[in-house]
This record gives C-alpha cells, sequence and structure tokens, in this order.
C-alpha cells in the first residue's frame, strides 16, 4: 500500500471509532455525560454501535466482577481486528474501592489487552475524550497493545506518551 493511502486509512479509521461498552456503577454516568450534548463525543467521530460485530473499540468501564469478565472477553473475541480497549477508571485498573474484594477482578488487562488506561474514581469526560484522543493517536500511527512491539514502535510509543505529558 502507497504511504498516501495508508496514511488516508488511518486517518480515516481514526476519525470514524465505533465502539461497543461494557460499563457499570458509577463510572457509566460520566460515560453517559460524555456522550452527551455538552462533551458531544460524537464530534470525534465516535459512534456508538449495540453489537461487538461491527464495533472496533471496546470502552470497559466500573468494576468488573470474576463472573462478567467471561462475558469482556467473549465480547472482545467477537469484535474484529484491528481493536482497541480503553479503560475507565480506578476499578478497572486496580479493583478501585472493591480492590480486596473476592470477586472482583483486579486489572483488567488479566482479561483483555488494554490499550489506553483512564484513571479517576470516576475519571471526568474531559479524561475520558483525553482517553479517545490517545487512541486515535495510536490508530495513526499503527500502534497496538496487543501486538508485538517492534523496537521502532516502541520508540514511537514513547513518542506518543511523552506528546500526552503536560
Ligand atoms: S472507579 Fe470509582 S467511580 Fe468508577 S465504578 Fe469504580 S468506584 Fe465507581
Amino acid at each position: 500500500m502507497g504511504k498516501f493511502a495508508d496514511f488516508f486509512k488511518k486517518w480515516a479509521r481514526s476519525s470514524s471509532i465505533w465502539p461497543v461498552r461494557y460499563c457499570v456503577a458509577c463510572c457509566s454516568t460520566e460515560m453517559a455525560a460524555a456522550m452527551a450534548s455538552r462533551f458531544d463525543m460524537e464530534r470525534y467521530g465516535v459512534m456508538p454501535v449495540w453489537g461487538p460485530r461491527q464495533a472496533d473499540f471496546l470502552m470497559i468501564g466500573g468494576i468488573v466482577t470474576k463472573k462478567a469478565a467471561t462475558r469482556i472477553k467473549t465480547i472482545y473475541e467477537q469484535m474484529p481486528e484491528p481493536k482497541y480497549v480503553l479503560a475507565l477508571g480506578a476499578c478497572t485498573s486496580g479493583g478501585g474501592p472493591y480492590y480486596d474484594s473476592y470477586n472482583a477482578v483486579q486489572d483488567v488487562s488479566e482479561i483483555v489487552p488494554i490499550d489506553v488506561y483512564v484513571p479517576g474514581c470516576p475519571p471526568r469526560p474531559e479524561a475520558i475524550l483525553r482517553g479517545i484522543e490517545m487512541i486515535q493517536e495510536m490508530i495513526k500511527k499503527g500502534i497496538r497493545a496487543d501486538a508485538p512491539l517492534q523496537v521502532d514502535e516502541k520508540t514511537k510509543l514513547k513518542e506518543v506518551l511523552k506528546s500526552y505529558e503536560r
């Protein structure tokens, strides 16, 4: 594929993300706010779909129980490649207030590969949108969390991460 065609494909893909959501508990209200008129996630080209088979982006928010883990894995596996995953909130990255619960998954990356973590309890809508911008950057640069990183890709990832420092 030519350079321009490759650039165009990545640009188009990053500008038309179709997410499927697994979002429960308090984080789901912030996700709803990010989608509503004030923050308007759709202006980023993010158009929620209702089935994993059409989605290329999985948003996981709220507490993930061990019972739900297999469902999330199934959703992820039903999504076509290439696909990206965003984890919202403290619960998904470290269990949050449920860090010592017998039925809480402590790190959702044990179930599916996570591309971007958005911290917070709950994360504000601005933080969620920032996470989506990071996913868009990864798509444009062709970086995947679940793909084995080559040396030059590691350099790219470092560049991307550095560009997010404020
Ligand atoms: S991270 Fe905090 S706000 Fe989000 S679901 Fe867990 S407890 Fe609720």
